[in-house]
């Protein structure tokens, strides 16, 4: 008999190391609780996790079979297991976040262990260990072959360990959008019913994504960072549509199978650069000034720094544990060179309020936007106004997530940092002003990173 070992692949569909370990022999699903683990998930995330595992026990339970439950350290807990069912090997996802990757040297040392490429489509260690761009890295990634979906076990190749050992309890406090495998496969055939042949003409329209949250883009990222659906049967889909459509339809489609690059690219980086999460991952001769200013970083996070975007994209943040990916940039932006606080800072914040929190996406951008990572521009920096007038020209997102602007013209709203006092107290005398200016923040950024790169 075989383990698999879930971990954050809670599905029985398209998850690699389970259909190994079920065409290799019986299967043994086991989920170890890791207390200390779940307790360093952001709280939402957590939720949502903890209430995808309840479903995945409830899918092996209409099959016949059970998710056994077990606590502790993994090689132990795993150990335990071993000694009480015959088990032959044990099966699991090759994670690449530093402190997984330990955890499954542990395994190793104990057992005969099979090891899946299940997080990407193609597997990092394949491609090359660093590409001096996106595009170089995106034809070497097209061309690597990319697996089918796996298909799901043979229900009677599922063991019933015949213990009931609870799981977790669910926690309430958050609302939520449903978790596990059937919720991400619904959600997805919706954007593939309306929105993925759109996608590429609405996916920075910020007044699209009020309207329809999921359409305009496809907002399956909770569900692929908790392995709620594997990324194969995403990408299958996605194909299949694209060679089915042409003209506009088919460029749209086009366009969201290349978004899917970016978190492969983002995966490629941490298998290769496992201290992605703690330092700049590019070099800089001179060290980056950052000033680490405590007060705006806290304004930041409140969604009170009088930059309208900024602060709706906060403020999302906070109700939904979500931000569009436009907003995500600018917000990212503006901590990291408007005002200069280090992108290690924010990458741990969102860590904490993200329900969609992924290791490498997040890091990967985080040093993206702050010019520490694999951007080819040496110092990019998002103007929050111009993204404005770009993204949410009439204001809609700006509105729907700052109550103290709703009543102010988009017109107003778009020119709010450079508005003298009056005007604004005037307009709104509840919403803050501007707490850095908008040119000479903006001049300082380039300042501090040029003499970091020893360009002045
Ligand atoms: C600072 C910063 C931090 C981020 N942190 C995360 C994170 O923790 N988890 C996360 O899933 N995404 C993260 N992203 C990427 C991106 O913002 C989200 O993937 C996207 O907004 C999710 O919404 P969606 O599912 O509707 O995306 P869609 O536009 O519908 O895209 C479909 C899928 O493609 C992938 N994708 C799209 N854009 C990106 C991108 N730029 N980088 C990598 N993958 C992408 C995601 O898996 C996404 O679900 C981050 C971006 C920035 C700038």
């Amino acid at each position: 008999m075989n383990v698999f070992w879930h971990r954050r692949d809670l599905r029985l569909r398209d998850n690699r190391g389970l259909a190994m370990a079920a065409r290799d022999g019986e299967v043994l699903p086991v989920f170890v609780v890791e207390e200390e683990l779940l307790r360093r998930i952001g709280d939402r995330q957590r939720a949502f996790f903890i209430a995808g595992l309840h479903e995945l026990r409830e899918a092996y339970r209409e099959r016949g079979a059970d998710l056994l439950v077990c606590e502790g350290d993994p090689a132990l807990a795993l150990a335990d297991v071993r000694e009480r069912y015959d088990v032959d090997a044990v099966y699991y996802t090759t994670h690449y976040r530093p402190a997984r990757c330990n955890r499954e040297r542990r395994v190793e040392r104990r057992f005969p262990t099979v090891a899946a490429v299940d997080l990407t489509l193609v597997d990092p260690t394949d491609l090359a260990p660093a590409y001096p761009s996106h595009s170089e890295f995106y034809d070497d990634w097209t061309a690597g072959p990319k697996p089918d979906p796996a298909p799901a076990p043979d229900p009677d190749r599922l063991v019933d360990p015949d213990e009931d050992r609870d799981l977790p309890a669910l926690e309430a406090e958050f609302e939520l959008p449903a978790a596990g495998y059937e919720a991400a496969r619904r959600r997805y055939d919706r954007f593939l019913g309306d929105g993925i042949e759109t996608y590429a003409e609405t996916r920075d329209d910020l007044s699209a994504a009020v309207d329809r949250p999921v359409g305009a883009v496809s907002r399956m990222s909770p569900y692929i960072a908790a392995g709620m659906i594997g990324i194969r049967e995403v990408w299958a889909d996605a194909t299949d549509r694209h060679e089915r459509v042409a003209g506009a339809a088919r460029r749209n489609v086009e366009k969201f199978r290349y978004e899917l690059s970016w978190r492969e690219a983002n995966y490629h980086l941490l298998a290769h650069d496992p201290d992605l999460l703690s330092k700049n991952h590019k070099e800089f001769p001179n060290t980056i000034a950052w000033r680490n200013d405590d007060a705006d970083f806290a304004a930041w996070k409140r969604g009170e720094t009088g930059y309208p975007l900024v602060d709706a994209g906060m403020r999302q943040l906070e109700r939904e544990g979500y931000i569009h990916n436009r907003p995500r940039q600018v917000v990212a932006s503006f901590l990291t060179k408007h005002l200069l606080v280090d992108w290690q800072r924010g990458a741990r914040h969102f860590e904490a309020e993200l329900l969609d929190h992924d290791p490498a996406t997040n890091y990967g951008n985080w040093q993206w936007v702050a010019s520490t990572g694999t951007d080819t521009v040496d110092v990019r920096i998002f103007d929050p106004v111009a993204q404005t007038a770009k993204y949410d020209p009439d204001a809609d997102y700006v509105r729907e997530y700052v109550p103290a602007l709703r009543e102010v013209p988009a017109g107003k709203i778009l020119e709010w940092p450079t508005l003298d006092r009056a005007e604004r107290q005037r307009l709104a005398p509840d919403y803050p002003g501007p707490i850095v200016d908008r040119d000479a923040a903006y001049e300082r950024a380039q300042r501090v990173f040029e003499s970091a790169l020893g360009k002045r």
